[in-house]
């Protein structure tokens, strides 16, 4: 076996998810040895609301002048997260646009002016071991943290609806790279384990978890000793798993199935699990150890029309496009450009669109995405079939679903056919929403169809009627 720096690694037990899942390998991705540091953007694009949650109050105006790491929006309700300025400057205008969800977002620009009060200098250090966890989670709120890996919930809620949870509890650290894409989070654990190792320990202790377990998976297993051993300093159990590579291990559901099976075999009582990723647990270490919010993140950059990929560390708010200039620019002319893994990515409006806490990859592609200038029809030839972790028909499902438009004038009357054509096929509403949208499917598919994207809206429409 070899971890993805191609360096042979000893066997051990792996534990993996029962069925389907693809191996996802994309040589287009940025190879994971190291990260370089992005320019300062002169114009820094703050959005106002950076993850799922509600909108913040913009507690600054145009013509005002702020701080690196001020806060520029204030989260006034359960799901929302402050932000801060990830470089000092004067706000110049506030921008808007309309997201592909429908929802118009706003945002801050910031010009760069100005002094740093972090960048550069040699920053304080705060002792927590004596904090409770109520002050350790009014910490991290305070500072802006989010699940960082995901669509970007406020940590700190997380945290206290965990707390509430019957014990036992343990604090899963997901260092799972099923997906080349997650280069990003590979590299933060190389370049940044002794703050990450610490951050563990933290939101262990703000979280009320007895014990962590750090879940690696099989290509990145080498960081498994080291993590604890940093841990062994403090006071707090810790052990670790190696599980699969295949995607999509790192997916909620697949993870605590294998934890599962792990805690049978190896006879632990995990119990609760809060499961956090790497940049959630180094943003988690700033907030609490520096006092500082998160004003940079890695990035992973790259894609088939990108001359050099690579790892960069990039201030929030940078404009995608100027990463990209960074690598050396395009190949060619890019038919896609998207955030996050081309599995699951969300293709971007344009190259001004900003890196926000949860952009953990951005790409551009020479091809298009899947489903696009589709022409051919279903083959029969199964695939789908035997990737769905799920143990759907993605053949079958499509088929049912297929004709129906979402938000048609006649939609009520759609959905109705479509329940009825879906009841002939056999499946119902309640099937098809076990799909878990991990698109294997629509890799694997050789008509390149988009069965995943139908198959989600089918389930979220059929199951409003
Ligand atoms: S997207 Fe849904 S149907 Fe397709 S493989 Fe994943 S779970 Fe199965
Ligand atoms: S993978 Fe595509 S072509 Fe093959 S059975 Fe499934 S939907 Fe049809």
């Amino acid at each position: 076996m070899t971890n993805w720096l191609g360096q042979r690694i000893a066997k051990t037990r792996v534990y993996t998810f029962s069925r389907g899942g693809i191996h996802y390998a994309d040589p287009s991705a940025p190879p994971w040895d190291s990260s370089v540091t992005a320019f300062l953007p002169v114009f820094s694009i703050i959005p106002l609301v950076d993850h799922t949650g509600s909108r913040t109050e913009p507690v600054v105006s145009v013509g005002d002048t702020v701080k690196e790491g001020m806060l520029v929006g204030r989260a006034e309700k359960s799901g929302s997260a402050n932000i801060h300025a990830s470089v000092p400057g004067t706000v110049v205008r506030t921008i808007s646009w309309k997201m592909p969800e429908g929802h118009t977002n706003e945002a801050l620009v910031i010009r760069l002016e100005g002094a740093f009060d972090k960048l550069g200098r040699r920053e304080e250090v705060f002792p927590w071991q004596d904090s409770s966890p109520v002050k350790l989670r009014e910490l991290i709120a305070e500072y802006g943290v989010v699940t960082m890996e995901s669509s970007g919930f406020p940590a700190a809620e997380l945290m206290s609806s965990f707390q509430s949870l019957e014990q036992p509890r343990t604090l899963a650290v997901r260092c799972v790279f099923d997906d080349p894409w997650l280069a990003a989070d590979y590299v933060l654990c190389r370049e940044r384990l002794k703050e990450l190792a610490e951050g563990s320990v933290i939101a262990a202790h703000a979280a009320g978890a007895e014990r962590i377990l750090f879940v690696v998976s099989g290509n990145g297993q080498e960081l498994g000793a080291p993590f604890l051993a940093e841990v062994s300093a403090y006071d707090i159990p810790a052990s670790m798993v190696i599980v699969g590579s295949r995607y999509p291990q790192r997916d909620r559901r697949e993870l605590e199935q294998v934890l599962r099976i792990y805690e049978k075999k190896e006879a632990l009582e995990l119990g609760n699990l809060l499961i956090l990723g790497p940049a959630t647990l180094a943003a988690i270490h700033d907030a609490v150890k520096l006092r500082r919010p998160i004003l940079d993140r890695y990035v992973a950059v790259g894609g088939s029309a990108v001359k050099k990929p690579r790892v960069m560390k990039v201030r929030l708010g940078s404009r995608i496009g100027d990463l990209f200039e960074q690598c050396g620019g395009f190949t060619g002319e890019p038919k896609r450009i998207a955030t996050g893994s081309p599995i699951l990515g969300r293709t971007v409006q344009d190259l001004n669109e900003p890196v926000i806490k949860t952009t953990y990859a951005v790409f551009a592609h020479r091809k298009g995405q899947v489903g696009e200038g589709r022409s051919r029809n279903c083959i029969g030839c199964g695939e789908c079939r035997v990737v769905c972790p799920m143990k759907l028909d993605p053949e079958l499902l499509f088929k049912a679903a297929g004709p129906f438009r979402p938000g048609e004038e006649n939609e009520p009357l759609a959905v109705q056919l479509l329940l009825q054509d879906a009841a002939r096929a056999g499946i119902d509403s309640v099937l098809a929403s076990f799909c878990h949208g991990c698109c294997c499917c629509d890799v694997v598919c050789p008509s390149r169809l988009p069965l995943s994207a139908v198959i989600v809206n089918f389930a979220k429409v059929a199951g409003g009627y």
